[in-house]
C-alpha cells in the first residue's frame, strides 16, 4: 500500500474509540502508516505532566479505526492486526525504531538487564493509564515500539476501554489473552443485548486481564517463544513452556504470580512495582 496516498475523510473517523482516551489526547491529522481497515494517527497528550510521563516526548500514537469497522469493532481490530502484518508501514515514532517481535526476532532473548528497563516503562505506561481509568486491552509485543536507546512507546490504542467496566469476548490476539477473556469467547453475554444489565460470570476485569499480557510479554522478552502454544493451553496446559536457563529465579516468581489462571491470585501492578525482580539492581 501507497503510505503517501490521501487518506479518505471516510477513515478519519474515532467515534468507536473511547471518550475517556480521547480526553486524554488530542488526535493530529499526521497519517503514520496505512493499514486496511485503519490508520495511524499521531496524538498528543492534552495534559503534560512534569512528574508522570511514560511518553517522556509528550507523544503517542493511536490507531483510528474507519467508519466501516464501527460495526464490529472486535472484528475490526482482528483483522486490523491481521492486515498490519502485511500492510502497515513502518511507524517513525523514533528516528530509528523496531517493535518488540522484531528486535526479539533479530536480537534473539534480551538479557535480565535490557528486559527490565523496557518492563518498567511499560509498567509505568499501564499504571498511567489504569490512573485515567483507561486499559490499552492489546499489549503484546508488536505494539510496543522500542528506540535504539530502549526507550518505549506503546502504540495501538483501538480496543482502549475503560478500565473499570468488565469485558466480555476477547479484544486482542490469542497468545496475549488471558484465560478468562478466552473462557468469555464461548459463552453468551446478556449486556450484548441489554448494556444496563449486570456483568455475568463470564465478564472479567479488563485490568486484571491485562496483567496477563503483561507477563506474556515479560516471558517473550526472556525466552522468545510465547509461554503457551495455542488458546486450549493457555486454558488447560498445566505448566507454560519450559524456562530458559539463564532465566533468574526472581524472574520466574515474577512470571508465575503474573501467568495465573486465576485473576483473583494474579498480581497487580502495585505487586509488579514492589517484587524483586523489578526492583533488582543487575
Ligand atoms: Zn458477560
Amino acid at each position: 500500500m501507497d503510505l503517501l496516498a490521501p487518506v479518505p475523510r471516510t477513515h478519519l473517523f474515532g467515534a468507536d474509540l473511547h471518550p475517556a482516551l480521547l480526553d486524554l489526547v488530542h488526535l493530529s491529522e499526521e497519517v503514520l502508516g496505512l493499514g486496511a481497515h485503519a490508520v495511524v494517527l499521531r496524538a498528543v497528550l492534552r495534559r503534560a505532566s512534569r512528574t508522570s510521563s511514560p511518553c517522556r516526548s509528550q507523544r503517542t500514537s493511536i490507531l483510528r479505526r474507519s467508519r466501516d469497522d464501527v460495526v464490529s469493532p472486535r472484528r475490526a481490530t482482528f483483522e486490523a492486526f491481521l492486515a498490519g502484518q502485511q500492510s502497515l508501514g513502518p511507524v517513525p515514532l523514533f528516528k530509528t525504531s523496531r517493535d518488540l517481535f522484531e528486535c526479539l526476532e533479530r536480537f534473539g532473548p534480551f538479557c535480565e538487564p535490557r528486559a527490565r528497563l523496557v518492563f518498567r516503562q511499560l509498567v509505568d505506561a499501564m499504571a498511567y493509564l489504569h490512573a485515567h481509568n483507561l486499559c490499552h486491552n492489546d499489549i503484546k509485543d508488536e505494539n510496543l515500539i522500542l528506540s535504539d536507546s530502549l526507550h518505549l512507546k506503546v502504540i495501538d490504542f483501538g480496543s482502549a476501554g475503560p478500565a473499570n467496566v468488565p469485558l466480555h469476548g476477547s479484544l486482542g490476539t490469542d497468545a496475549y489473552n488471558s484465560p478468562e477473556s478466552l473462557r468469555s469467547n464461548d459463552h453468551a453475554c446478556p449486556r450484548d443485548e441489554d448494556p444496563t444489565a449486570p456483568p455475568c460470570k463470564y465478564c472479567f476485569d479488563p485490568v486484571k486481564s491485562e496483567m496477563w499480557a503483561l507477563g506474556t510479554v515479560l516471558y517473550v522478552m526472556l525466552n522468545v517463544d510465547l509461554p503457551f502454544d495455542s488458546a486450549q493451553d493457555v486454558l488447560y496446559s498445566p505448566h507454560f513452556r519450559p524456562y530458559r536457563a539463564q532465566v533468574s529465579e526472581k524472574a520466574k516468581l515474577l512470571l508465575s504470580r503474573l501467568l495465573r489462571r486465576d485473576p483473583k491470585l494474579r498480581w497487580g501492578l502495585a505487586e509488579v512495582k514492589a517484587s524483586g525482580w523489578m526492583n533488582a539492581t543487575r
